[in-house]
C-alpha cells in the first residue's frame, strides 16, 4: 500500500480501479488470463512488441532524412529497447508465472525499470525514465491494438489517475463512470479543480509524482476530504474508508434538512449564500443545496467544449435556460468570457502562444480586442434578461479604463438591441470581479462605475503573491490566509460600504469554512460559493455571533503571516464545528 499527501479540492471518498490516463490514454480492464491462454499472450507480446519496434524505426528513418542521422538515432535506441530480449524475458515471466495479461505485465515491468531510474542521484539520467515511459506506451499501444479504448468508450467505474489533466479534458468527464480523480500537478483553485466540484465527483491534486508506482487496474482510493490517494490499500484501510463513506452519506443527510433555512447568524443577520457554475445543468445541483441564487456563472466553459465559437443563439438559449431554472427573483450573475491562462478554447484562433498567459491576453482583455466576440455574448445576455433577474459581471479588470470600455461597449449593445426592437432589461445592473490588486486598491475608483463587486480570491491570491493558482510546486506560498490578501479584502470592503455598492466574495475561500467567521467580521454579508459547500457553510453561519465573529476577523487582521492566520481561524472554527470533515 502506498499513500500519497496532496490538495483536496472536492469531498467524498471513492474506492475504485485505476485508469491512468499519461501513459495509457485508455483503459485496459482485464488484468489476468487463465494458464491455458499463456501461450497466446505469449504470441500477442510478441507481436505488439514487433510492430511496436517497426513502427519507431519507420520514425527514426523520416526524422534522419528531415533533421539529421543523429537526431533519428534517439528513435534507433528506442527501437533496440523495445527489441531487447531481456525485457521481454521478463514480461513473459509475469505472464507465466503470475498469468497476468500481456499488458499489465509490461506496465508492472516498466514501471520497475522507471522506478529504477527516477532514483538516480543524478537529475539528468534520472530524467532519462520519459524514455521508459515512451517505450511502454509505444508497445502498449500496439497490444491494445483494435481493442483501444478511449476515455469516452470506458464500461466500467474508474478513477482516472493522471499527471495533469486540463479543465477542457476535466469538462469531457463522462461522470457515470469516472467517479473521481488525482492528479500529480495542479493546484487548488487551478479550473481543473473547480471543475471536479461542478462534475461533483471527489478529487485531489497536486500529489506530486506517483504515476510510476500504479499500473492501470489497481484499486485506489481518493480521499477528497484529506487529500490523500491510497495506491493498493490493505484490507483494514479499505475497511475504514469504507465506513468513511457510510458516515459521508448520513452527513449530507443530515445537512439536507437545512436546505429551506435561512443562513441566519444566532444574533439576526442574515447571510447571501449563492452557488458558483460553470454548466447551466448545475443550476439543479444550486437549487438542491439551498442556494440563494448564482453569484458567478463562468460563462467561458461554454466556449471551452466547442470546435467554434457559440452562436448569438446558442449562448441565449443557454443563458436563459439558467435564468429560467433560478425563477424571475434569485439573482444570476452572469460573467462574461474569462478565457485564457489555463482556460484556452478548443478553437485556436482566439489565442496567440504567450509566454505569460496569466498576464497575457486574457479574459476581457480579450474581449476588448474582439469586439465582434463580446458583442455577441453581450447581446445574448441581455436578450435572456427580460427572463428574470440576471446581473453583468466583468471579469479581470485591472484598470479603470478597461472597466469604462467595458461599459461603454454594453451601451453600444443596448442601442443597437433597442433600435432593433429586441427587448432586454435595460437597468441591468453591472459589477466587475475584483481580483487583480490593482482592482481592489483602486476600488474606491472602481466603486463608483458599478453596482455591485465580486471578489474572486483565487486570481486576487494568485496576483498579489505572484503564485501561479495551478502550480503544485508554489502552493505554499498560494495561500489566502496572506495577511497581504486580507488586507486588499478589507480595502474593498470598505471602499465598497462607503460607497454603498454591493459585495459578493466568489472565489474558492468563499467556500472554505476556516475564513467564514474572518468575512462576516469583516463586513461581507454575501458569498458565492460551489454548491456542495452550501449546506456546511449555512449550517456554519447558524451557529455564529456577529460579535465573536469581529472580534475574531480583528484578531486575524493582526497576524503576521498565512500560517497564523490560518491555524487561528482553524482553532476559532473549531471551537463552534469539531466534528466538521470539511477542514
Ligand atoms: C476568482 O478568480 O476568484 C474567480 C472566481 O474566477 P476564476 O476562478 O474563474 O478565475
Ligand atoms: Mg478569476
Amino acid at each position: 500500500m502506498e499513500v500519497y499527501r496532496g490538495i483536496p479540492v472536492y469531498p467524498g471518498v471513492v474506492i475504485g480501479p485505476a485508469l491512468l490516463l499519461d501513459t495509457e490514454g485508455y483503459l485496459i480492464p482485464q488484468r489476468s488470463i487463465t494458464a491455458s491462454e499463456v501461450v497466446d499472450e505469449f504470441e500477442r507480446l510478441k507481436v505488439g512488441i514487433r510492430d511496436a519496434a517497426i513502427e519507431v524505426r519507420s520514425n527514426q528513418a523520416i526524422i534522419a532524412t528531415k533533421v539529421g542521422t543523429q537526431y533519428g538515432a534517439i528513435l534507433g535506441a528506442h527501437a533496440q529497447m523495445i527489441e531487447d530480449p531481456f525485457l521481454l524475458g521478463e514480461i513473459e515471466s509475469l505472464i507465466s508465472k503470475k498469468f497476468f495479461t500481456a499488458e499489465y505485465a509490461l506496465s508492472l515491468v516498466m514501471r520497475k525499470h522507471i522506478k529504477e531510474i527516477q532514483s538516480l542521484p543524478d537529475a539528468r539520467m534520472a530524467s532519462r525514465a520519459t524514455d521508459l515511459f515512451d517505450i511502454e506506451k509505444q508497445i502498449l499501444g500496439k497490444l491494445i491494438g483494435q481493442r483501444k479504448e478511449g476515455i469516452n468508450s470506458l464500461n466500467e467505474p474508474v478513477v482516472i489517475l493522471a499527471h495533469d489533466l486540463s479543465p477542457s479534458e476535466t469538462a469531457k468527464l463522462n461522470t457515470k463512470l469516472v467517479h473521481a480523480f488525482a492528479t500529480e500537478a495542479g493546484g487548488r483553485t487551478s479550473h481543473t479543480s473547480i471543475l471536479a466540484g461542478a462534475l461533483e465527483i471527489p478529487a485531489v491534486v497536486g500529489l506530486g509524482k506517483f504515476i510510476s508506482e500504479v499500473t492501470g487496474g489497481d484499486i485506489v482510493i481518493v480521499d477528497g476530504n484529506a487529500g490523500l490517494l491510497i495506491i493498493d490499500p490493505d484490507a483494514e484501510t479499505l475497511r475504514r474508508y469504507q465506513k468513511t463513506q457510510t458516515d459521508i452519506v448520513s452527513l449530507d443527510a443530515s445537512l439536507e434538512s437545512l436546505r429551506d433555512l435561512p443562513a441566519i447568524t444566532q444574533d439576526g443577520v442574515e447571510i447571501k449564500l449563492l452557488g458558483n457554475i460553470e454548466f447551466p445543468h448545475e443550476t439543479k445541483h444550486c437549487l438542491d443545496k439551498g442556494a440563494q441564487g448564482i453569484g458567478l456563472y463562468r460563462t467561458e466553459f461554454l466556449f471551452m467544449g466547442k470546435d467554434a465559437v457559440p452562436t448569438e443563439d446558442e449562448q441565449f438559449e443557454a443563458y436563459k435556460e439558467v435564468v429560467q431554472a433560478m425563477g424571475k427573483d434569485r439573482p444570476v450573475v452572469i460573467r462574461t468570457l474569462d478565457l485564457g491562462g489555463d482556460k484556452l478554447a478548443a478553437y485556436s484562433n482566439l489565442h496567440i502562444p504567450e509566454k505569460n498567459p496569466f498576464l497575457g491576453l486574457r479574459s476581457i482583455r480579450l474581449c476588448l480586442r474582439n469586439i465582434g466576440l463580446f458583442k455577441t455574448q453581450l447581446r445574448a445576455i441581455l436578450r435572456a434578461s427580460v427572463y428574470g433577474n440576471i446581473q453583468l459581471l466583468f471579469p479581470m479588470i485591472s484598470t479603470v479604463l478597461e472597466l469604462r470600455q467595458a461599459k461603454m461597449i454594453v451601451s453600444e449593445v443596448k442601442e443597437d438591441l433597442f433600435d432593433e426592437k429586441v427587448p432586454f432589461n435595460k437597468d441591468i445592473p453591472i459589477g466587475t470581479m475584483i481580483e487583480v490588486p490593482s482592482a481592489a486598491i483602486l476600488s474606491e475608483l472602481m466603486a463608483k462605475e458599478v453596482s455591485f463587486f465580486s471578489i474572486g480570491t483565487n486570481d486576487l491570491v494568485q496576483y498579489t503573491l505572484a503564485a501561479d493558482r495551478s502550480n503544485e510546486d508554489v502552493a505554499s506560498l498560494y495561500n489566502p490566509g496572506d495577511p497581504a490578501v486580507l488586507r486588499l479584502i478589507e480595502m474593498v470592503v470598505k471602499s465598497a460600504k462607503h460607497s454603498n455598492v454591493a459585495l459578493n466574495v466568489c472565489g474558492e475561500m468563499s467556500g472554505d469554512l476556516i475564513y467564514t467567521m474572518l468575512f462576516l467580521g469583516l463586513g461581507i454579508r454575501q458569498l458565492s460559493v460551489s454548491p456542495h459547500s452550501i449546506p456546511e457553510i449555512k449550517q456554519f453561519i447558524r451557529m455564529v455571533n456577529l460579535k465573536d465573529a469581529e472580534n475574531v476577523a480583528k484578531e486575524a487582521m493582526r497576524q503576521q503571516t498565512a500560517r497564523d492566520v490560518n491555524n487561528y481561524l482553524r482553532e476559532q472554527t473549531r471551537k463552534l464545528l469539531p466534528d466538521s470533515l470539511m477542514y
